[in-house]
């Protein structure tokens, strides 16, 4: 059995390896090769952690395995990532443990992936403005991953907590891109797509705001209580998922389904759009909503690929006696 560190999982799995990975797990997901199970995610009642774990099967690239872990609100403060999780990566054929698999980093760049994957799908060809709402941990990874998929000729951003904003100020001028600090309601006027990456419990973004080809990328609602956007622009948009499971229980979905306005058949599974069995933008001034809730899959897909390329560089410490 082997184990990665951060650093290690950091030296092995970048932007472009994570976003092959998760789309052909996605594929995968909508060709019925593979699957996750269902999540379990808890309230600790202790240090104001919610704690999960979830996992799957991949039966065509034998991927195994779970992710356990969560969100430590207070960690910041102990100069640790509130987001802390763990991969356990599993043989297929006889059920040993083969490696475990520090997963901070592989959370940010497979969650970026996701979205990154539904702005190359999704999002029209002529886009020129990104929009974020959210300046935390992960927004760094939303935007390094979004540009590589669109050109974009400024960023645009909000964040609940303005206090934050210099973070992505900070992430812009490293992508050599000019960034505009904006209301929410100016942030969708001016935005071509817009990522959302916040651990709000209530939607900053209303549905009469949002422009006709926006595409959005709504990546923090990943806990049943969350939510980002008005449940209207889900109602009225054309909706996207990971895991149409997990999109009315625990993604944004939830808001919009549990209030009678979508129907979970009107939710789209991304890996069919690659696989060609749908399609995926309609035309130019449709809305298109991507439900990122993140499912196992991506984690195991992306911690295979860095145990693989651990093997050929020889990175990684061996547990076994
Ligand atoms: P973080 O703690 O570093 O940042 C939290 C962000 O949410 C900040 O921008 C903060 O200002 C904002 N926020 C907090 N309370 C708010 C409120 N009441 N209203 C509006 N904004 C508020 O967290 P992070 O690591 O950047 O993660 C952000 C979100 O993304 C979390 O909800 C996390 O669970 C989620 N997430 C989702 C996936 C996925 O696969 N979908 C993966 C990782 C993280």
């Amino acid at each position: 059995m082997l184990y990665l560190s951060e650093q290690d999982a950091r030296a092995l799995v970048g932007h472009e390896n994570a976003f092959g990975a998760v789309r052909e797990v996605f594929a995968s997901i909508a060709r019925g090769e593979a699957r996750n199970f269902p999540v379990v995610r808890e309230d600790l009642g202790h240090a104001g952690a919610v704690y999960g774990i979830k996992s799957g099967f991949d039966r065509l690239g034998k991927i195994l395995g779970l992710k356990s872990g969560g969100y430590w609100p207070g960690n910041e403060e102990r100069g640790l990532t509130n987001h802390q999780s763990t991969i356990t990566l599993f043989d297929a054929d006889t059920g040993q443990p083969l490696a475990a698999v520090a997963a901070n980093w592989l959370t940010a760049v497979r969650t970026a992936a996701a979205s990154a994957l539904s702005i190359d799908l999704l999002a029209r060809q002529d886009t020129e403005v990104l929009g974020i709402v959210g300046a935390g941990f992960q927004s760094r990874f939303q935007l390094e991953a979004a540009v590589r998929r669109r050109k974009f000729r400024e960023i645009v951003g909000w964040n609940f907590h303005a206090d934050m904003l210099p973070n992505l100020e900070r992430t812009a001028a490293d992508l050599g891109l000019p960034f505009r600090a904006v209301t929410p309601q100016e942030l969708c006027a001016s935005a071509d797509v817009i990522i959302t990456i916040t651990s709000a419990a209530s939607a900053h973004l209303e549905a009469g705001w949002i422009r006709p080809g926006t595409h959005i990328a709504c990546m923090g609602t990943d806990t049943r209580g969350k939510q980002e956007l008005d449940p209207e622009i889900l109602a009225l948009g054309s909706v996207f998922t990971d895991e149409v499971e997990q999109s009315i229980s625990i993604g944004e979905a939830q808001h919009a389904f549990a209030a009678g306005r979508l129907r979970r058949d009107a939710i789209c599974q991304i890996g069919r759009v690659i696989v060609g069995e749908r399609l995926g933008r309609a035309s130019d001034d449709e809305v298109t909503v991507f439900d990122g809730t993140g499912v196992a899959l991506q984690d195991l897909a992306v911690a295979k690929i860095a145990l693989e390329a651990a093997a050929a560089q020889e990175l990684g410490k061996s547990l076994t006696a």
